[in-house]
């Protein structure tokens, strides 16, 4: 199965015969990676037994690759596994269901992947910070380890070409693993192959050896149910520049709806209305939570902030099919306020993953008439999924 947009360099590989992947990611006419997979118990989950046919369908404007299935020894450990492409990334989402009673007797690893090629850079942006701030480090014959998985990975090859691993909003889970071992550690391996990039959420502690004539442990036994984790990957593409148009900041009405008047009276073929998100009203609880106590930008994670900024993008939506618009104040950043999870209490979590989002259901709200830009700044800008927000989603819608 080739998952690809007509007129893109890329396209993704997933076997007719094997689940999960993708086999293969192609840009331009070389693989940028491999055998992306997730391991439980030492096999990897295209040895797993399908519980369905793996399948790909197109839905607002992304195309979705899903597969079920689970391991032959523990048929209660099983891995549904969905990924969505758009422009030139996939958001995947794993969710991974532990036998009972079944102890752990190898390293778990979750979305790991072979990059092809030669790889010569890796920045590394830990949590709570911005790519600007971080340092791009050498990739040489030694592994590179980080014990805490950064929010994002961005490695960069010989040729240019550039991949982005990122967590998902959902910082949480990657920190409680399966709740047993130290979780979500991450690792470029160099190799023959090219450079492995493993990323672990479980690793069991050595076993001490047991007393002469009584059996050996067989390791740590996770609690039952139900695990998810999400996980973004991104690769450069081109980008075309924004022309010569007249950007024009719109203003909020008192009902925090856009002037309408204003809207109105723009000529969409020469001025492009700008919408600054961090200018909406909205109360203090929708936006990132410090750990020191202190809120900043609205958080793309709360539900509510993306219910007014939707209404702002129907009402451009209304005024035609065609035209460009700037979405200002969609930086990623980080927060702890749970309720943005529906939870209680303090819950790391972060919102590249809901910007993207967000901005596809831009696309297939506006229709492909309507290009949008959507201008960073710390570094952010360097990011291959948030320099792909200006290009059309490409599947059908
Ligand atoms: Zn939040």
């Amino acid at each position: 199965m080739t998952i690809a947009i007509e007129n893109t360099t890329w396209k993704a590989e997933h076997s007719d015969l094997r689940f999960g992947g993708p086999v293969a990611l192609v840009v331009g006419n070389a693989p940028l990676f491999q055998d992306f997979h997730c391991s439980m118990e030492g096999q990897e989950d295209s040895q797993f037994v399908p519980d369905m046919t793996p399948r790909v369908y197109h839905k607002a404007g992304l195309a979705v690759y899903e597969c079920e299935a689970h391991l032959a020894a523990a048929p209660g450990t099983r891995l549904h596994q969905v990924l969505r492409y758009g422009a030139n990334h996939f958001r995947a989402v794993y969710d991974l269901s532990w036998a009972k009673g079944a102890a752990m007797t190898a390293p778990v690893e979750v979305a790991s992947c072979t990059l092809v090629g030669r790889w010569l850079r890796v920045l590394a942006v830990p949590r709570g910070t911005t790519p600007d701030q971080a340092q791009w480090q050498p990739i040489g014959a030694e592994t590179l380890v980080w014990e805490d998985a950064p929010a994002s990975l961005l490695v960069e090859r010989e040729d240019g070409v550039r991949l982005e691993y990122s967590l998902g909003f959902d910082l949480w889970r990657w920190d409680h693993g399966l709740g047993i071992t130290s979780p979500s550690r991450m690792e470029l391996v160099p190799g023959a192959e090219g450079l492995a990039l493993r990323h672990f959420v479980a690793i069991p502690p050595p076993l001490p050896e047991p007393p002469e004539g009584e059996e050996a442990p067989l390791g740590p036994i996770p609690e039952a149910r139900q695990y998810r984790f999400c996980t973004m990957v991104a690769w450069s593409v081109p980008t075309t520049p924004s022309g010569e148009l007249a950007d024009v900041p719109v203003a909020f009405a008192a009902d925090g709806r856009l002037d309408t008047a204003q809207l109105r009276s723009l000529e969409l073929a020469t001025q492009v209305p700008v919408i600054d998100f961090q200018q909406m009203p909205g109360v203090d609880s929708f936006r990132r939570l410090a750990p020191d106590g202190s809120r900043s930008a609205f958080c793309w994670e709360c539900d509510r902030v993306l219910t007014l900024a939707k209404k702002l993008i129907r009402q451009v939506a209304a005024l035609g099919s065609e035209g460009t618009l700037v979405l200002r104040g969609l930086q990623p950043g980080f927060c702890q306020e749970a309720r943005h999870c529906d939870k209680k209490g303090a819950l790391p979590h972060w919102d590249l993953e809901d910007i993207v989002t967000f901005v596809n259901w831009c696309h297939a709200q506006l229709g492909p008439g309507w290009r949008l830009l959507v201008p960073q700044k710390d570094g952010w800008e360097d990011l291959p999924s948030l320099q792909g927000l200006s290009l059309p989603i490409g599947f059908d819608y």
